[in-house]
């Protein structure tokens, strides 16, 4: 969506910004919000990121911004003490309120929208390019959720309920395959097949949660690799978006920054030959998260992100399928099979993943090993 310059210059006076705007423009890659760049007409003023919140997905737009402004509270109370670091180049996530005081403005066309200090000087990338940007993106996430693990997680709405339910999202397969309102089913066989000969093993994790073996903390839930920003020397600056934040298990985040980091190929590659497991890409992130990470996590917890990283793009494969199967309601398509070539290429990874399945697990604890030496 584009905004003319004068609905920017509305929006924008409500919230608690310096100065006049210069410009406004589109900005970044993201698929959830529409995100503006505000360009401050002062030099020695911040520029500002104003965000309009997809409220079709985020339902409870107050939830969620609540739950940004505690997290960040928390991470900035860290970062001034215990947790400072020596480069100092870590910033946190802040929201401006609005002169009245709100975390967030309603238009008059029902839109919600948010402000951010612009963090500049910053790039974070769609696809990581070496094991050293693979490290510090999983000592990011790690040190992350470290600077969390002290905080209470019931102060966090869940605003996104059953997000990485695995046994909601194979209720809703299963559903969805019964109805079968568009008669895909006899297109999926296979698909289907190898649903079932893993469920078992993919809720395994789900029942550690249920038998009160894994401790409920606050996580990302969204650990794409451009939502990280880095300096020009790849450091980590700061972890963005967090709409998603909330009480999850930690593998959660582990599970779903593996999947799209190891991949060799896109998402919705429709050649499956073209995907591979890039697995010094998953040594890489392993090391840097563990690092953080290992010496808070319990043994059980450590057990859990093994099966984090072949739940995720399984969960991901069923959430395509379901898609397919209801008649692509939910996620964009730019073609009719789209969502079914998605959950093709997201079982492939899987199997991928599962070939490698004694290295993972060894990278694992013998990484854990050194990070709690
Ligand atoms: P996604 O598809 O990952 O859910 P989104 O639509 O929720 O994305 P964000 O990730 O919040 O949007 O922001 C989009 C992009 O804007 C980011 O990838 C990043 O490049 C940039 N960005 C976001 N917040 C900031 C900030 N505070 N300072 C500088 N750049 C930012
Ligand atoms: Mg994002
Ligand atoms: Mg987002």
């Amino acid at each position: 969506a584009t905004f003319s310059i004068s609905k920017i210059q509305n929006i924008a006076k409500n919230f608690a910004i310096e100065g006049d705007i210069e410009s406004a423009k589109p900005f970044g890659s993201g698929h959830i919000n529409d995100t503006i760049f505000i360009k401050n007409a002062e030099t020695n003023s911040p520029d500002y990121l104003l965000q309009r919140i997809n409220h079709h997905i985020f339902r409870d737009v107050e939830g969620v911004v609540v739950n940004i402004a505690r997290v960040s509270a928390h991470l900035d109370h860290k970062l001034n003490g215990e947790f400072k670091t020596e480069n100092g180049v870590e910033r946190v996530l802040t929201l401006i309120p609005t002169l009245k005081g709100s975390l967030f403005f309603k238009d008059e066309d029902g839109n919600f929208w948010r402000m951010y200090h612009f963090i500049e000087d910053s790039v974070s990338y769609d696809l990581v390019s070496s094991a050293k940007q693979a490290y510090e993106g999983g000592e990011a996430f790690g040190r992350f959720q470290r600077m969390l693990a002290d905080m209470d997680a019931t102060l966090l709405t869940e605003t996104l309920p059953n997000f990485h339910n695995i046994k909601f999202r194979l209720n809703n397969f299963y559903q969805a395959l019964a109805d079968d309102v568009k008669g895909r089913v006899k297109e999926i066989p296979e698909e289907i097949e190898l649903i079932k000969s893993y469920e078992e093993f993919m809720c395994s994790l789900y029942e550690m949660g249920q038998a009160g073996k894994l401790p409920t903390r606050i996580t990302h839930n969204d650990t794409k690799f451009n939502n990280i920003l880095f300096d020009k020397n790849d450091r980590v600056i700061c972890i963005i978006d967090l709409d998603t934040v909330m009480p999850g298990y930690v593998a959660y985040d582990f599970g779903d920054a593996i999947r799209s980091l190891v991949n060799t190929a896109e998402e919705d590659e429709a050649d499956i030959s073209k995907i591979n497991v890039n697995m010094s890409l998953f040594k890489a992130y392993t090391e840097g998260y563990l690092k953080e990470a290992g010496n808070f996590l319990t043994p059980e917890e450590v057990e859990s992100l093994y099966l984090a990283v072949f739940l995720f793009p399984y969960m991901q494969g069923i959430r395509f399928l379901t898609d397919y199967l209801q008649g692509d309601t939910y996620y964009k398509t730019a073609y009719p099979t789209h969502n079914l070539v998605r959950t093709r290429s997201q079982f492939q990874l899987f199997k991928k993943l599962w070939s490698h399945k004694s290295e993972i697990k060894s990278i694992i604890e013998a990484e854990q090993k050194v990070a709690s030496a």
